[in-house]
């Protein structure tokens, strides 16, 4: 590392923000050095805001059906060979009942765009999740819906919603995406679900095909301008039966320096270790953590649907029953002299209240 370089990071540290070019210099400069540097500073700043809690997030993927035709994505719509599946809302209660009992205060809710969970049945859902465990908070990830749907869902009861921008430059949205899906669409429908009230997430694919530096300092632009409350990124994984199947991975180092960066852009934002990493290395989402992550999401689907639901080939976790995950998650975390938080776990950046 080079003192140029120390100096940058000493003051996206001090300041939060580094202009463009500054921040295209340090992606640019990286090295083992500095980003034991920068990892340094990120886990200092999670740590004043969260401590060393990691808090958990209980995934459920409920649907793989999907009516969008993205490039990257094992459940597009294209793949013939995806098995398909949809959970009933008593599976997903199970479910989250099991979850609850291992200490989960979080549901995430993942699915593909499937029109059969319209807003009454989703809704519905929602409903009952709040009315049997009202201590809990739900998430949604269900991809891009109108304005009235996510204020019905919104008044059912979530209280998140995760919607990656998957990346900041049109062009390179449109190239990972068909002509049916506009990057400005999901840019609306991100500022919509901020308006309404939902504690919002976005993020993007590392290394996703075409990505180049410049790009990644759109996505980082983009993040901090945005300031959500939480942020999801993970490496690209290639899946078979997609036609980005012989691209390359995105790499675990480049990962964990981004989110780095993003932990001192936003230091209080909800930073998830992802499947993703933990897919590329064994350790990846530990080294996250100490990237400065502070959220696993392991997986509570029932484990005949694991493998169905495969948006990148070699997802981990697919094998276990939810009370081995938890507890390989729990160990994982406490071997890095962290420790699980069986709370909500919400976001310490001010958001208006659920009304
Ligand atoms: N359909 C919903 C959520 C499901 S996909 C939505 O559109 O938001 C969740 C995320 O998985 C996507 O946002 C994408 O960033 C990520 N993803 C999809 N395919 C992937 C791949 N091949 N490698 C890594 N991440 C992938």
């Amino acid at each position: 590392m080079d003192r140029a370089q120390q100096q940058r990071i000493d003051r996206l540290a001090a300041q939060a923000d580094l202009p463009d070019g500054e921040l295209l210099q340090l992606l640019k400069a990286r090295d083992d050095e500095s980003a034991a540097y920068i990892a340094g500073f990120a886990r200092r700043a999670a740590q004043r805001y969260y401590g060393t809690n990691v808090y958990l997030r209980g995934l459920i993927e409920f649907t793989n059906y999907c009516k969008n035709d993205c490039y990257y994505c094992g459940i597009r719509r294209s793949n013939s060979r995806a098995d398909r599946y949809r959970l009933t809302g008593e599976q997903i209660l199970e479910c989250c009942e099991a979850g609850y009992a291992l200490g989960f205060r979080t549901f995430v809710l993942q699915g593909g765009e499937d029109p059969f969970y319209t807003d009454a049945r989703l809704c519905a859902i929602v409903r009952q999740i709040k009315s049997a465990w009202p201590d809990c908070a739900i998430t949604l990830s269900v991809g891009e819906r109108s304005a009235a749907s996510y204020r019905a869902l919104y008044d059912a009861g979530a209280d998140r919603y995760l919607l990656r921008h998957e990346t900041a430059d049109e062009p390179h949205y449109q190239s990972l995406h068909p002509a049916s899906m506009s990057w400005r669409h999901r840019m609306d429908c991100l500022n919509t679900l901020r308006a309404i009230g939902f504690q919002t997430g976005c993020g993007f694919m590392v290394g996703s095909p075409g990505q180049t530096d410049r790009h990644l300092v759109k996505d980082l632009r983009f993040i901090k301008t945005f300031a959500p409350h939480m942020v999801g990124i993970g490496p690209f994984i290639p899946h078979h039966d997609t036609p980005l199947a012989d691209r390359p991975a995105g790499t675990l180092e480049l990962t964990l320096f981004l989110l780095s960066v993003i932990r001192l852009l936003l230091p209080a934002v909800l930073l998830p270790a992802t499947t993703a990493l933990g897919t590329i290395a064994p350790d990846g989402r530990e080294q996250g953590i100490l990237a400065g992550a502070n959220v696993v999401m392991p997986n509570l689907s029932p484990v005949s649907v694991r493998k169905k639901y495969e948006l990148y080939d070699n997802k981990i976790c697919t094998g276990e029953e939810a009370a081995e995950c938890r507890l390989c998650l729990q160990r994982r975390i406490e071997s890095i002299g962290y420790h699980v938080a069986a709370q909500r776990g919400d976001s310490k950046v001010a958001y208006p209240a659920h009304t």
